[in-house]
């Protein structure tokens, strides 16, 4: 599991009006917004002050630290990050649960699917190319997510080199998305095809808890959003 707190040296501090700041840092446990994925939050912190941290950015390469000021002065130097856990939890069970009505969709359906977009805070969605399935489909969906999660299943990470990836990748729903790096990250929920992904997941899927498709809804664009929410999970301390 990832941890919480880690110690990092802050490299550079741009202030914005007294009251907020930009950091630089040595390494980071922020997860940056992309891919649906929004920013962790949080607090940096030393002897001499505490900044509360709204965005984490990612930035031709970097990650910018936006915050708002709650003590002191920034400065360069030894700084303890603290992401809020209870929420980067929330949004790698939810993340985890848009891969797996992927999975379950395409099953229930017996098609391929595409992803076109995702958002996982508020509102809570994975959209797909397409007309909006019915109700009983959705039922049939949400029903096989479900018992997968109570089956549980393992969530791997791996890494596969661009052609491999070209290779091995073609039925994933987000095929036609793949970044041009030389390296991509995958993840593989047991018993289900491997997605490029470079978000945060739970390790198994027990750890979601119960997952609940709200409502299908109809995109102009020949798409649709899952709205979805996951429930409570044992394990989620
Ligand atoms: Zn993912």
């Amino acid at each position: 599991m990832n941890s919480r707190l880690e110690q990092s040296v802050v490299l550079k501090v741009v202030p914005e009006k007294r009251t907020h700041a930009y950091l630089i840092l040595d390494r980071t446990i922020f997860h940056p917004k992309g891919g649906g994925q929004p920013s962790d939050r949080g607090l940096i912190r030393s002897a001499e002050y505490e900044i509360v941290v709204k965005k984490a950015i990612y930035h031709n390469g970097i990650i910018i630290h936006w915050g708002k000021l709650s003590r002191g002065t920034p400065m360069e130097g030894e700084a303890t990050c603290e992401i809020d856990w209870a929420y980067r939890y929330l949004i790698m069970r939810r993340h985890t649960s848009a891969h797996l009505l992927d999975h379950c969709l395409a099953e229930v359906t017996s098609r391929r699917i595409q992803t076109t977009d995702s958002w996982l805070d508020e509102p809570c969605y994975v959209g797909y190319a397409g007309a909006r399935p019915d109700t009983p489909t959705l039922r049939k969906v949400e029903g096989l997510a479900n018992k997968m999660i109570g089956a549980g299943g393992q969530v791997k990470i791996e890494f596969l080199n661009l052609e491999e990836a070209k290779a091995l990748l073609q039925n994933a729903p987000n095929y036609e998305r793949l970044p041009d790096l030389p390296e991509i990250r995958t993840v593989t929920i047991e018993d289900c095809s491997p997605i490029p992904c470079g978000g945060t997941h739970v390790s198994d899927l027990t750890e979601i808890g119960k997952v609940s498709i709200e409502r299908a809804e109809q995109m102009p664009n020949e798409s649709f959003r899952l709205h979805f929410s996951v429930g409570a999970s044992a394990s989620s301390t």
